[in-house]
């Protein structure tokens, strides 16, 4: 974006800057051809003060930068560049067509089009030195330049490029990087896999999508966290949309040697007593055992790992144990012993720390000349098209400051 953005902005300029975009793969954009599910969720259509409750861990850090390119400067820019596009629930933005390709593609074409940028793919930076002026290394030699923007993604999915160089880059040039970690990821309940893959336990779940249950994060014996919504259970383990949205403070628990576990409330839109009169009425048809009342209540692919996880309800006498049911339904407990890593998480949170970094220019506040932009930084969003206009916003703030 900040590649293209420059390209636009200086194609009619006397005596345009010389500006060369390195990239290690065959092609540039190759993480956006899988966000969105191949669709590419490009943005979020919210005003700043809902969009940036989405934003961590700083969102006042983006606010000059979302102002100076907001969501919908991001939508007009798609749709002139060829990309119309459609917003669908939650304020999600995607192309019309539901292909991500035709978002990179675009992007390529705007930084080709004017001849301001060169673009040199299969290049890999191995290391940066700042001399008198920036010395960028790459296998095939040296590129030397005044300003330098390292916009050199995250961790996460390090198969499409982003295998966290830019860390090392900002902290040889003197930057502190905050601890890298997956987020938007998979979190793995207790029993789930082993050693030989999926256990029974993980194959009943696997593919099980949950649609509007409440969802609590206990930490430690205290709850933390609360979110309605939908769950998906994968190979991976626990995700869909709230899956991801409590992977972040899940993470960091684990990662601290906390005790995790998330608590399904099945039926949020009723209370256990409305719950218990249900139960009460469909027992009155004469059978009151647990596997019919758990077929009258929960979908059929639930029932196994619901009786599994809750072994003490099959050994209670079938009266004793539907007056306990309502409370299992609105608290199935997964104790949640680990988490998908880099390889398959949506975002990495961390890196480089934003005490060092201008968020007026996005230039370091350490090495003049040196700008940021992107999961590089330690600032990440929810699922809902906020990452990416992260990196939209804060490329083009970056790229506006280094033309000054
Ligand atoms: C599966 C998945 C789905 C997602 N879906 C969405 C979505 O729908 N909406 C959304 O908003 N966000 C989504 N995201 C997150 C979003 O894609 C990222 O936050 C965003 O792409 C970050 O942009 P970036 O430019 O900072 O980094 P990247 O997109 O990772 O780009 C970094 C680039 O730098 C290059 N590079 C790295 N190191 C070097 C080096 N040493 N030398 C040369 N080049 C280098 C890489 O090859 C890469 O092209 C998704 C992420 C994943 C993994």
């Amino acid at each position: 974006m900040a590649a293209a953005w420059i390209s636009e902005q200086c194609k009619s300029a006397q005596s345009p800057p010389s500006v060369i975009l390195l990239e290690k793969m065959p092609r540039p954009g190759r993480k956006i051809n899988i966000t969105g599910k191949g669709r590419c969720n490009i943005t979020n259509a919210r005003m700043w003060d809902e969009f940036s409750v989405h934003i961590h861990p700083n969102n006042q850090f983006l606010k000059s930068a979302f102002y100076g390119f907001t969501s919908s400067d991001t939508m007009s820019f798609f749709e002139d560049a060829g990309v119309p596009l459609t917003i669908e629930r939650g304020q999600r933005v995607y192309p019309k067509s539901m292909r991500a390709m035709d978002v990179t593609d675009a992007l390529v074409r705007k930084i080709k089009e004017s001849g301001v940028v060169e673009v040199q793919t299969d290049c890999t930076v191995e290391s940066i030195e700042k001399k008198e002026v920036f010395e960028v290394n790459c296998a095939s030699g040296k590129v030397c330049c005044r300003k330098l923007l390292i916009a050199t993604g995250g961790l996460s999915y390090p198969s499409t490029g982003s295998s966290g160089d830019g860390y090392a880059f900002a902290k040889s040039l003197g930057h502190s990087i905050v601890q890298p970690r997956p987020s938007l990821t998979a979190l793995v309940p207790e029993g789930y896999a082993d050693g030989a893959g999926m256990t029974p336990f993980g194959r009943w779940l696997n593919g099980l999508n949950l649609k509007n249950v409440a969802v609590s994060l206990e930490v430690g014996g205290s709850v933390v966290q609360e979110e309605f919504g939908d769950v998906d259970f994968t190979d991976g383990g626990l995700e869909g949309a709230l899956g991801f949205r409590i992977s972040r403070k899940a993470v960091q628990a684990l990662d601290n040697g906390q005790k995790v576990a998330v608590l399904l409330d099945l039926k949020p839109a009723l209370s256990e007593s409305q719950l218990a009169q249900r139960i009460k009425r469909e027992a009155s048809s004469g059978n009151n055992t647990l596997k019919y009342l758990l077929s009258k209540l929960l979908p059929r692919q639930l029932i196994p790992p619901f009786l599994s996880l809750n072994k003490d309800l099959t050994l209670m006498h079938p009266g004793k144990a539907a007056e306990r049911l309502p409370a299992a339904l609105k608290g199935m407990r997964f104790k949640i012993v680990s988490y998908v890593g880099f390889e398959r998480c949506v975002v990495t949170n961390g890196g480089v720390s934003l005490k060092e970094v201008s968020q007026k220019t996005m230039e370091s506040k350490l090495v003049p000349g040196l700008f940021f932009a992107g999961e590089v930084l330690d600032l990440d969003g929810d699922t809902g098209g906020y990452n990416l206009q992260i990196a939209f916003s804060t490329a083009v703030l970056a790229a506006r400051s280094a033309l000054l």
